[in-house]
């Protein structure tokens, strides 16, 4: 393997330890609310990562879980709540929700001074204004700026080519690499419609992942010596050599694992830098949650 191995944890522990720093020197510690309804296993996990994060960065964390049966007037009602409770600094939804409940509307319905995830629309659209005075970023796509900056590299004037124009991941990760602050990057943004995926990813010097296709990203639609950033979180079936699914005992179904969408040992033969999954962008991803709820902790002190 040539490709040295981007460690989000290495890069998560230090974010953490700098947003301990700060809380220690808080009068009280900032509370992260997150909103969960049904059960999900990635959701489940998901909250369990947050919670330690934050209980590890001194955060305090609240889970508010709902019935999957819950209403979009319901939610709504708790948001209103959970704004106007002032010892709340920050409010979270985690998704997917169930279909018949826009993720959109509930998103948009928290107050934007305490959008942990940095996904209310105003926040979302200030990414674009190079002079807006901001707090929050959506947390995967500034891990994926943290692991570049990780790896040494200088994104100005760079070719970044993004697999994925989705709202929460490559959309806003397009705009803030455009950004004279975060990246002043050459960027094109590549999705399902695009014709020639290969063509694009070639040519990048930095390549991001984030469809959600396990094995989409291969060898040959690679650059000799690009940095590739793995945001891709796909869980597997796992299958023995004759093909056959391999149940697992301890949860009595198909054993499964957690993998991204890159073809990663292929991929580490010809990149210069690649995070792997799990322990790559995920990990970062937490630990911005975290520099969030710092950052609208300190902006409502301002005030
Ligand atoms: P999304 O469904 O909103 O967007 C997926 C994007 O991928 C779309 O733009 C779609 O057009 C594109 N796409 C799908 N298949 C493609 C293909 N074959 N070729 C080219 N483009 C293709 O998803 P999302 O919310 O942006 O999430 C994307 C992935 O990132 C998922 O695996 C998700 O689990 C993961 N994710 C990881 C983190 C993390 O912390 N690591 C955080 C958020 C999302």
């Amino acid at each position: 393997m040539k490709a040295k191995i981007i460690d989000g944890r290495v890069v998560a522990s230090k974010i953490i330890s700098a947003a301990k720093d700060k809380i220690s020197r808080m009068a009280s510690a900032p509370v992260l609310a997150s909103v969960v309804v049904g059960e999900n296993t990635s959701v489940t996990s998901y909250v369990k990562n947050q919670k330690n994060v934050c209980v590890a960065a001194g955060i305090e964390h609240e889970t508010i879980s709902f019935e999957p049966t819950v209403t979009k007037r319901e939610l709504l009602e708790e948001i209103a709540r959970l704004n106007a409770e002032y010892k709340i600094t920050g409010i979270m939804v985690n998704l997917p929700l169930p279909e018949r409940i826009p993720a959109y509307e509930i998103q948009a319905a928290i107050a934007r001074e305490k959008d942990a995830e940095g996904l209310h629309p105003a926040n979302l659209g200030n990414i674009l204004y190079s002079g807006a005075v901001r707090s929050v970023y959506p947390c995967a796509a500034a891990a994926v700026v943290e692991c570049v900056k990780s790896a040494g590299v200088i994104l100005k004037g760079k070719e970044v080519v993004i697999i994925g124009h989705g709202d929460v991941v490559g959309k806003p990760l397009s705009a803030m690499l455009l950004s004279s602050r975060l990246g002043a990057a050459t960027v094109t943004v590549c999705h399902i419609a695009t014709r020639n995926l290969a063509a694009h990813t070639r040519r990048a010097d930095v390549l991001v992942s984030a469809a959600g296709r396990p094995g989409l990203v291969t060898k040959d639609m690679v650059k000799e010596g690009a940095v590739v950033i793995d945001v891709g979180i796909n869980s597997v079936e796992l299958l023995d050599d004759r093909g056959q699914k391999i149940i697992d005992p301890k949860i009595g179904s198909t054993a499964v694992r957690i993998v991204g969408d890159v073809a990663f040992d292929e991929v580490a033969d010809i990149a210069s830098a690649i995070t792997p999954v799990p322990g790559g962008v995920g990990p970062v991803t937490s630990a911005m949650l975290v520099r969030n709820v710092v950052s609208l902790a300190a902006a409502r002190k301002l005030k």
